[in-house]
């Protein structure tokens, strides 16, 4: 296919994206940050060190061949045993952790026990030196799946937890926050007929009830009770999956902190498929959230001037709040650029190390800045979203982006955000430019 444009024509050389048939739903995981209080963040440090020992657990009763007692601590075979490795299903395994480890969310349990069997599925059933199953998880990622739910734009609900912490859900582009949140009031919706079923039995006198009673209040105290707005459900809406990892992060402005990767199915129609047989660049910064420019457009979204970074960092409560209004103001412009972006055939995005960028002073406060608005966030929904639309995302230098003329890729200037070119007098809005630099190396990488 060819287009002509202000920006020339080109043909496509990359192996066409729809010529692989489409399945009918596709799963994309998003990341929300979580915003826990101190003694939250102790908490989820703890479900971190539970699911590591939960994992230490069901590995060394592997290297013992499933013959150890599974309820009692597992030493260390001798280093030149070999053991036959049991063939086991993913509950059975959960059975060998929740043996020793009582009381455990079952399914932070389940969670790790797929992630274990997953890693050692090569050798079920295969006679193996012990020390092949010695192999650690360096980075956790907390399976919680089930044992988090929303219980709204900004709270989540996580199993362990005896109050709600708060999250950035509202976050998501294009309305996937309503994924996440009708299939936490689902989610409440269950579980509170399960309490009125108790509550009936423990009047009729049937005394267990009680005791059932007390164990689900506890776990499920931080979730009742909220009564958040309807959100649209059905099958033609995206809809959240299971499956959903809890992960300790250094944040783009250099602050730890962590994050919640959720699975959400996309149904078949609901991002059009990549259309344009063009590429488009695509420029974040602080001035202006989001620049994209292809062959024959240009599209912006303006950053908001006034955020007071004072007020955002008062409690994690109202931080969260002037973070959503600041956020609010400009989701509507970008989900409308985000499918332009998308409709695009090649997606061209800076390969950002925010963590290098935030090493300087000022670095810090543009990021933290860039952080409020969305802007760092937009990388991450292009690459999640592109696999729906069929889109080819691809990661080029940053190096030379802002003072590389786009049109000869000599070095300009950049003066008052307008971008002039020494050699060629190509001149025009500094970001533009950057974004169609970024969209001349795409398609190189992509036509090679
Ligand atoms: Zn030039």
């Amino acid at each position: 296919m060819i287009r002509s444009g202000p920006g020339g024509r080109f043909a496509m050389t990359h192996q066409h994206p729809r010529s692989t048939p489409r399945p009918d739903r596709a799963l994309v995981r998003l990341a929300t940050a979580l915003h826990p209080t101190p003694a939250q963040a102790a908490s989820l440090a703890h479900l971190e060190a539970v699911a590591q020992a939960c994992q230490s657990h069901m590995l060394a009763w592997y290297r013992h061949g499933g013959l150890a007692d599974p309820a009692s601590p597992l030493s260390a075979p001798s280093p030149r045993s070999r053991v036959t490795v049991p063939e086991i299903s993913i509950d059975d395994l959960a059975g060998v952790c929740s043996a020793f480890f009582p009381g455990v969310s079952p399914s932070l349990v389940r969670g790790v026990a797929s992630q274990v069997h997953r890693a050692t599925s090569r050798y079920h059933g295969r006679t193996v030196p012990a020390e092949t199953l010695q192999t650690g998880f360096q980075h956790v990622h907390v399976p919680l799946d089930a044992g988090i739910q929303a219980t709204g734009p900004d709270r989540v609900w996580i199993d362990g937890l005896d109050t709600a912490v708060v999250a950035d859900l509202w976050q998501l582009p294009m309305g996937l926050t309503g994924a996440l949140v009708s299939a936490g009031q689902a989610f409440r919706h269950g579980t509170e007929r399960e309490v009125s079923t108790m509550l009936r039995a423990a009047s009729d006198g049937y005394r267990p009830a009680l005791s059932d009673l007390d164990v689900t209040l506890r776990r499920y105290g931080a979730l009742l009770g909220v009564d958040e707005p309807r959100v649209p459900g059905g099958p033609a809406v995206p809809a959240r999956a299971d499956h959903a990892t809890l992960r300790r992060v250094t944040r783009p402005d250099g602050t730890p902190g962590w994050t919640v990767t959720w699975s959400v199915r996309i149904p078949h129609g609901w991002l059009p498929a990549a259309n344009v047989a063009d590429a488009v660049g695509v420029d974040v910064g602080l001035r202006r959230v989001l620049t994209a420019a292809s062959g024959g457009g240009r599209w912006m979204v303006e950053g908001h001037p006034a955020i007071d970074l004072n007020l955002a960092f008062v409690s994690a409560s109202t931080s969260a709040l002037v973070r959503r209004s600041v956020f609010e103001r400009q989701a509507a412009e970008l989900d409308e650029v985000l499918k332009v972006v998308l409709a695009h055939e090649v997606v061209g995005v800076e390969r950002t190390n925010w963590t290098r960028m935030s090493g300087r002073v000022d670095g810090r406060e543009r990021v933290t800045r860039m952080m409020l608005t969305g802007a760092t966030a937009v990388l991450d929904w292009v690459r999640a979203l592109s696999p729906v639309s069929g889109s080819r995302v691809v990661e080029v230098s940053p190096t030379g982006s802002s003072c590389t003329c786009s049109a000869c890729d000599q070095s300009g200037t950049v003066t008052e955000w307008q971008f002039t070119c020494g050699t060629c007098t190509h001149s025009d809005d500094a970001d533009v430019n950057a974004a169609r630099y970024m969209r001349r190396r795409a398609l190189e990488e992509a036509g090679s």
